[in-house]
C-alpha cells in the first residue's frame, strides 16, 4: 500500500495535497493559506512540505516550483535543515500566553524585503489562534496589502478562533483525521514498529499521526498516558480534596494541561461508547476491563455530560480562563463512583 504520495513525505492527506498539487501546476499560488483540523494530524508539517515545494529548485524549470518538493536540491535541503533564510516560522514562546504583536510586526519587516535566495518569501503562523488581538489585526495589514513574493501559511485546529476578517482573506484547505490502518501500515513500514505494536499505537492515536509517531519514537509517551489514564480512573472514587490537589498541579503547565484534557476527552468519549455496550469501538484499547467496569456504574447520561463539560473546559481554556479555576470546576463535575 502506498502511504505517502510521490514527493511529499507525508502520511495521508491525499485530498489537500492534490489541492496544492493542482495549485502548483497552473501556477496559481495564492497570497495566504489556512490549513485546518485536529490537533498533530500534520498541519505544520504540510505547510512546511507546501513551503519547500514553493522554494525548490529542482524542477523541470528552476524558476517555477515544482508540483512536488525534489528533496534533493540546495533550497530543498535547507527547508528541511530548517535554514532556509526565505523561509519564517512563527510560533507562541514557551513561556508566552499568544503569538505577540511584535512577532507579526517582524514578519511585516521581513516580508517587506526582497527574498534572499528564493522566489518568494514564506510565513508559517503555527496554531494562529494563539494570536491576541492585537497581533491580528496587525496580520490583517499584510492579508490586505500582501506583497507580490509573500505566502502565509497559517495553521488552526478550529477556524472559529480566527477573525472572520482573516477567514476571508485565506484560502482554507481542511485536513481530517487519519484512519488507524494508514497510521498502522505507516509505523510498521516507515518507523519499523513491530505489528503488535503498532496497532497498539494506532488505536491509541485516534487518527492523529503526529502523536503517533511521537509515541513510536519515545516510549515515555506511552507511560505517561497510561499514568494518567489511571489516575484519571481513580478520580470518581476519591474526595473533593484529592482532586482539588490534582487540579492544582494539572493546571500548572497549562500546554500540558491541554494535551491531558484531550486524553480525558477520549476517556469519557469511550465512557460513552461503553455505556452503550460499544465496547469495541473505544479507542482506551487496554483500558477496556477499566472502561467497562465504570460504565456500568456511571451510565451514558452522565458519561455524554462529561464529554460536553471537557469541552466547555477546553473552550474555556481557549478564552484563557484561569486554568485553575476552570479545572477545579470540571473536578466538580466529575460523577462520583463509591467503590
Ligand atoms: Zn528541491
Amino acid at each position: 500500500m502506498e502511504i505517502t504520495q510521490a514527493g511529499w513525505n507525508i502520511v495521508g492527506h491525499e485530498h489537500a495535497i492534490d489541492l496544492l498539487r493542482r495549485t502548483l501546476a497552473a501556477q496559481q499560488v495564492r497570497h495566504a493559506y489556512l490549513l485546518t483540523g485536529p490537533g498533530q494530524i500534520g498541519k505544520t508539517l504540510l505547510a512546511r512540505l507546501f513551503a519547500q515545494t514553493l522554494l525548490c529548485t529542482g524542477g523541470p524549470d528552476p524558476q517555477v516550483s515544482p508540483q512536488m518538493p525534489c528533496n534533493t536540491c540546495l533550497a530543498c535541503r535547507k527547508v528541511l535543515h530548517g535554514n532556509h533564510p526565505d523561509l519564517h516560522i512563527i510560533r507562541k514562546a514557551a513561556d508566552k500566553q499568544f503569538i505577540l504583536i511584535e512577532q507579526v510586526r517582524a514578519l511585516q519587516s521581513d516580508s517587506s524585503r526582497k527574498t534572499l535566495e528564493g522566489r518568494r518569501n514564506i510565513f508559517i503562523i503555527e496554531n494562529a489562534e494563539a494570536m491576541n488581538i492585537q497581533a491580528a489585526n496587525c496580520l490583517l495589514k499584510t492579508l490586505e496589502e500582501p506583497e507580490a513574493e509573500v505566502v502565509l501559511l497559517l495553521t488552526v485546529s478550529d477556524p472559529g478562533l480566527l477573525l472572520p476578517t482573516i477567514l476571508s482573506r485565506v484560502q482554507h484547505i481542511s485536513m481530517h483525521l487519519l484512519t488507524s490502518s494508514q497510521i498502522k501500515t505507516a509505523l510498521e513500514q516507515q518507523w519499523e514498529v513491530e505489528p503488535d505494536e503498532a496497532a497498539l499505537i494506532a488505536a491509541l492515536a485516534a487518527g492523529r499521526m503526529g502523536w503517533a509517531i511521537q509515541a513510536a519514537e519515545d516510549e515515555d509517551v506511552l507511560l505517561e498516558r497510561k499514568a494518567q489514564l489511571e489516575t484519571l480512573a481513580k478520580l470518581p472514587g476519591v474526595s473533593k480534596v484529592q482532586r482539588f490537589e490534582i487540579a492544582q498541579k494539572l493546571s500548572v503547565d497549562t500546554d500540558k494541561m491541554r494535551i491531558v484534557l484531550e486524553l480525558w476527552l477520549l476517556w469519557w468519549r469511550d465512557m460513552v461508547l461503553a455505556a452503550n455496550t460499544c465496547l469495541d469501538l473505544t479507542v482506551n484499547v487496554d483500558m477496556r476491563p477499566i472502561l467497562k467496569q465504570q460504565a456500568a456504574k456511571i451510565g451514558t447520561a452522565e458519561a455524554e455530560r462529561m464529554v460536553r463539560a471537557i469541552l466547555g473546559t477546553m473552550e474555556a481554556m481557549d478564552q484563557n480562563v484561569n486554568a485553575r479555576t476552570a479545572l477545579e470546576v470540571l473536578m466538580l463535575d466529575l460523577p462520583t463512583i463509591h467503590s
